[in-house]
This record gives structure tokens, sequence and C-alpha cells, in this order.
């Protein structure tokens, strides 16, 4: 199965992805874990994209789109994936779906976790107190919602237009029953889930 977990910072799409991965049965693919992975090892790439990752903005597609190309090549990741913070741009989910196209597999299902702005916020205000992650400012916060919504939120457009099931799922509350719904809402799609 590959399937998208998508909503907008703070939504707690690191959280679950991890979770729902496990049941799933297949990789957790974190687009933001990989960045700042190349950030800690000082790589070009993480050089180039740590500027831009901490004022809030994306990190340019092509850099991107070679990274999860090298990541979904691997042999864990041929049968299915949990992808989480990618795409992020219409181009990137129309190489996405080239990519796939190339292996006769698609997109089969994307998660959408909703949470209001000011649940954001706090949360967001509270990670940076627990994980001091660069960007978990109010300002971040301020400038990655914009761009959420101006660059990532057609992404979900995108998907819904070429008939993609899409699972919008509630995502306030505690996280146990969160994970259930997302995974409910899968099932009723007929995803093979685990109960671990
Ligand atoms: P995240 O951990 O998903 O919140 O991502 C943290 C930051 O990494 C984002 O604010 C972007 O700067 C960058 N980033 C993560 N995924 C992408 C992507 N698919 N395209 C461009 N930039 C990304």
């Amino acid at each position: 199965m590959i399937a998208l977990m998508f909503g907008p910072p703070g939504s707690g799409k690191g959280t679950q992805a991890s979770r729902v991965a496990v049941r799933l049965g297949v990789p957790h693919v974190a687009a933001g874990d990989m960045l700042r992975d190349e950030v800690a090892r000082d790589t070009a790439l993480g050089r180039e994209a740590k500027p831009i990752m901490d004022s809030g903005g994306l990190v340019p597609d092509d850099l991107v789109v070679r990274m999860i190309e090298g990541r979904l090549g691997q042999p864990d990741a041929i049968s299915g994936v949990l992808l989480d913070g990618f795409p992020r741009t219409v181009p990137q989910a129309v190489t996405l779906d080239a990519m796939l196209g190339r292996r006769d597999t698609n997109v089969d299902d994307v998660v959408s976790l909703e949470v209001p702005d000011d649940e954001l916020k706090a949360r967001i205000l509270k990670r940076a107190t627990t994980e001091g992650r660069s960007d978990d400012t109010a300002e971040g916060l301020a400038q990655r919602l914009m761009v959420y919504r101006q660059d990532t939120a057609p992404v979900l457009d995108h998907y819904r237009e070429a008939g993609t099931r899409i699972e919008a799922i509630n995502g306030v509350g505690d996280i146990d029953a969160i994970t259930e719904r997302i995974i409910e809402s899968l099932k009723h799609n007929g995803a093979a889930v685990g109960n671990s």
C-alpha cells in the first residue's frame, strides 16, 4: 500500500505516520526527518536546506524529489510506504505519480489530518520547549502555515481530482484515539492493517 500522511504543521502527522506505518507494515518515509538528518550530517543538501527550513519555506522540489526517489528505490520501500511531508507541492505530486507509474503503482490513499489553527499554534509552541526544532517559533509557524495553504493544500485537490481516496480525520484529541480513527478509516478502504 502506498499512502500519504497529509496535514498542516503541528497536526501530528509525524507522530501518527510512525504509528500507522507500523500497523500497515510499511516503512515511514518522512521528508522533514530526512532533511533534518542531512542538516545534522552537514551534507551539501543539508547546508542548502537548513536556512530554508529555519525560515519556514520549502526546500526546492528537485532536491527533495531526488532524496525521496533514492529512498523509494530501496528494497524495503518497494511493496509499500507511508509518505509523510511529501509531496508538499503539486509539481512534487506530479513527479511522485510519474515515479510510481513507472512501477505500475499509484498512491492508494491520502490521510488528511484536520486540526484548527489555534490548536496548531499551541502544539508548535509546546513542541518548541520539548524538541528544540529550530523552525518551531511563532514566526516560523505563521510562515509554514502560509506555505501550507498556498503550496501544499492544492496537493489534496490534485489527489481528489485523480479519484484517490482521501481520509479526512479529526486530528484533535487523544493520540491513541486518533491513530485508531486513521486505522479504521484505512480498513474501511480495504487496507491490510495489523493490530499492534
Ligand atoms: P516537517 O518535519 O514535515 O514539518 O518539515 C520541516 C521542514 O522541512 C519544512 O518546513 C520544509 O522546510 C522542509 N520540507 C519537508 N518536506 C518538504 C518537501 N516535501 N518539500 C520541500 N520542503 C520540505
